[in-house]
């Protein structure tokens, strides 16, 4: 059988940082436990528009759509500030997610005990957490037409819309019910029915979805806002939460703090399945490039590797295996190793980008020792 296929896109700032923990890795199961990945390598973002005047092109586009999945670290920097929008960093990720047509974006926040005094809620409220938004990711407020500044008299104004269709909302909400089922069978849809019609067309088609497919699994709808002040209270009411692409941006981002860092969240995209059956596939760290540390051996490699980790699970059918790097984690940061985002107030010395990778490497290998 082919061996699995992996794109890697490392990306701006901290993403080639990152992304060097993450090889690490895959080498240590190429020698260590014969598992060998086809990995071939693209530019995204900066640094392809700085080598190609575009941040992707066909020929990388075209390369993403025939691996079995694609890893990115980041994009991104002040740099491309200025460049005008069709152009800038983003739009390549962007492109990838549209043309992949990965509807369904899966951000898991987990939050281990290692780490639950260091959330900025009180402990209780955080430790043992394990929740997973499910954003829809390639439509809504960010794609809709029409979209721009126009003139508008002695004015200008902006103008995004948000649109959804039925199609579009019931296979997100499909991805959200079979991830459920694989876990406490309880979903969360959250939008704005309140005062947004496709909020109230969203709500509908989730409660059709699961009236007529998933009638087992626990379903309850929230406005959004009330939700993020619901995750803020009590995260561990919620199992899978389903959103739309803006409130899914904010919401998760929100969840990421629950968990002390934005250096720890991983996150899967995920769309139709392959004629192999293999969903197609892009996982990235939910931090961006992180310009304020590129470079100084700072960043936290951990969502970058536990993104990894979910392309073992959801593309390789290797979840054992995922299951493995994330106890790795869970043990280098039991054993204390911190990178600086992860010191709390009582201090300490942090480790570098380098060796958090070395000790989860270190990790694994003890895990084969312990078996
Ligand atoms: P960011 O996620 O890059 O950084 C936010 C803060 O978190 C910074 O203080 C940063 O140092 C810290 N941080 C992020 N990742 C970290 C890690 N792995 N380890 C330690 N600390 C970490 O968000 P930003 O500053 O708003 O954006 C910077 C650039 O990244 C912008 O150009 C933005 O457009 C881009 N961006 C890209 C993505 C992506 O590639 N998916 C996502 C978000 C932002």
């Amino acid at each position: 059988m082919a061996n699995p296929s992996l794109l890697i896109l490392a990306g701006d700032g901290i993403g080639p940082e990152v992304m060097a923990e993450v090889k690490k890795i895959i080498g240590w199961y190429e020698t260590r436990r014969g598992i060998t990945f086809d990995v071939s390598e693209g530019l995204v973002g900066g640094c392809s528009y700085d080598a190609h005047g575009t941040p992707l092109t066909d020929v990388v586009m075209a390369q993403a759509q025939a691996v079995d999945a694609v890893l990115l670290g980041a994009v991104g920097g002040p740099k491309y500030d200025k460049l005008d929008f069709s152009l800038k960093p983003e739009r390549g990720l962007l492109r990838l997610r549209k043309e992949m047509d990965l509807f369904s974006n899966l951000r898991p926040a987990q939050c281990f005990d290692a780490l639950a005094d260091f959330s900025s809620l009180k402990k209780e409220v955080v430790a043992g957490l394990d929740i997973v938004i499910v954003r829809e990711l390639t439509s809504g407020v960010y794609f809709g037409e029409p979209r721009g500044i126009f003139v508008e008299g002695n004015e200008r104004v902006g103008i995004n819309t948000q649109r959804y269709t039925e199609s579009e909302i019931a296979r997100v909400a499909r991805s959200a019910f079979e991830l459920a089922r694989k876990r406490s069978n309880k979903v969360c849809s959250m939008e704005k029915a309140n005062v947004m019609e496709s909020g109230v067309l969203w709500r509908e088609v989730v409660q059709e979805v699961h009236d007529k497919e998933y009638p087992d699994v626990e379903l309850s709808h929230m406005y959004a806002d009330a939700g993020a002040m619901q995750l803020c209270r009590w995260p561990k009411q919620f199992d899978v939460i389903v959103t739309d692409n803006l409130f899914g941006d904010l919401l998760s981002d929100m969840a990421a703090m629950l968990t002390g860092s934005l250096g720890m969240l991983p996150s899967a995209s995920l769309g139709l399945p392959m004629a192999n059956g293999r969903p197609k596939a892009l996982y990235e760290p939910v931090h961006g490039s992180a310009p304020d540390i590129a470079g100084t051996g700072k960043a936290n490699p951990i969502a970058c590797i536990l993104s990894f980790a979910m392309a073992l699970r959801y593309s390789f059918s290797l979840g054992d295996e995922a299951t493995r790097v994330e106890k790795a984690v869970e043990q280098v940061l039991a054993d204390g190793a911190r990178t600086a985002d992860l010191m709390g107030p009582e201090g300490g010395t942090p480790i570098s980008t380098s060796q958090m990778g070395d000790a989860v490497v270190a990790a694994l290998t003890a895990s084969l020792k312990a078996a």
